[in-house]
């Protein structure tokens, strides 16, 4: 192998493992928010049944009120019946106390089907506030581990780029602009092998007489896409 090859392979693996490390520090901002999220969906079902447990109370001052009136008003129909004059006005005065009397005993049924529906929704609370918390919990765990990481990813990234600039600094310039030149366009692999007879860049058949040049030891370049072809270990006519 041609030593500004070598150099470039260098290069070439300095920039997989760059790649590689960047890739995974764009992944922790996503996975933070997934945790974030989940947080957040647990937060929401909390609230919303604190909300339906705060209707039912609700409902239960009104049902209580609504029970308070009634009774009040039971005994001021009373107080008015030894008032009355008339047959018709006391026959209609007692039958007005038997509906209001009748409306209080449907009062005191919807006290205890709110009862019920509070004990549910206190259970339902309660289970949702334990979730919520574990789930709050182990995402700020997760957060603070992945935090640690991005700051270890971000170091050995610091490290690996200084190495880089020391590869870099040993290859032939006009080497090191073409190989630049490949990687902004995309490319990821500027030194490849040959596969199966064939550029492991684009795939281009390479003439056999080329190829076992390059097993060689002579570098090609693809006419194609511009790769060094070399020979290397998993490489075959
Ligand atoms: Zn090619």
């Amino acid at each position: 192998m041609e030593e500004f090859i070598a150099r470039l392979l260098d290069l070439q693996d300095c920039d997989r493992d760059i790649d590689r490390l960047k890739a995974d520090l764009e992944s922790i901002p996503r996975e933070m928010k997934i945790h974030r999220d989940d947080a957040q969906g647990h937060e929401a079902r909390f609230n919303q049944f604190r909300d339906t447990l705060d209707g039912i109370k609700e409902k239960q001052k009104k049902l209580a009120g609504d029970r308070a009136d009634n009774i009040a008003r039971v005994a001021d129909y009373k107080s008015r019946l030894v008032s009355l004059k008339s047959n018709t006005e006391y026959t209609a005065m007692l039958q007005q106390i038997a509906n209001t009397e009748k409306m209080s005993d449907q009062i005191d049924n919807l006290i205890i089907e709110a009862m019920y529906e509070e004990d549910e929704a206190v259970q339902i609370l309660e289970r949702a506030t334990k979730e919520r918390d574990r789930t709050v919990k182990r995402s700020a765990l997760r957060e603070q581990s992945l935090k640690l990481k991005q700051r270890e990813l971000e170091e050995k990234l610091a490290v690996l780029h200084q190495r880089r600039e020391i590869i870099a600094s040993k290859v032939e310039s006009k080497h090191l602009k073409r190989y630049e030149k490949a990687r902004s366009s995309g490319r990821r692999e500027v030194v490849t092998g040959i596969k199966h007879g064939s550029c492991g860049g684009c795939l281009t058949k390479i003439p056999p007489q080329k190829v076992g040049e390059i097993k060689g030891g002579k570098t090609y370049t693809c006419p194609l896409c511009g790769s060094y072809v070399v020979w290397t270990s998993d490489s075959s006519f």
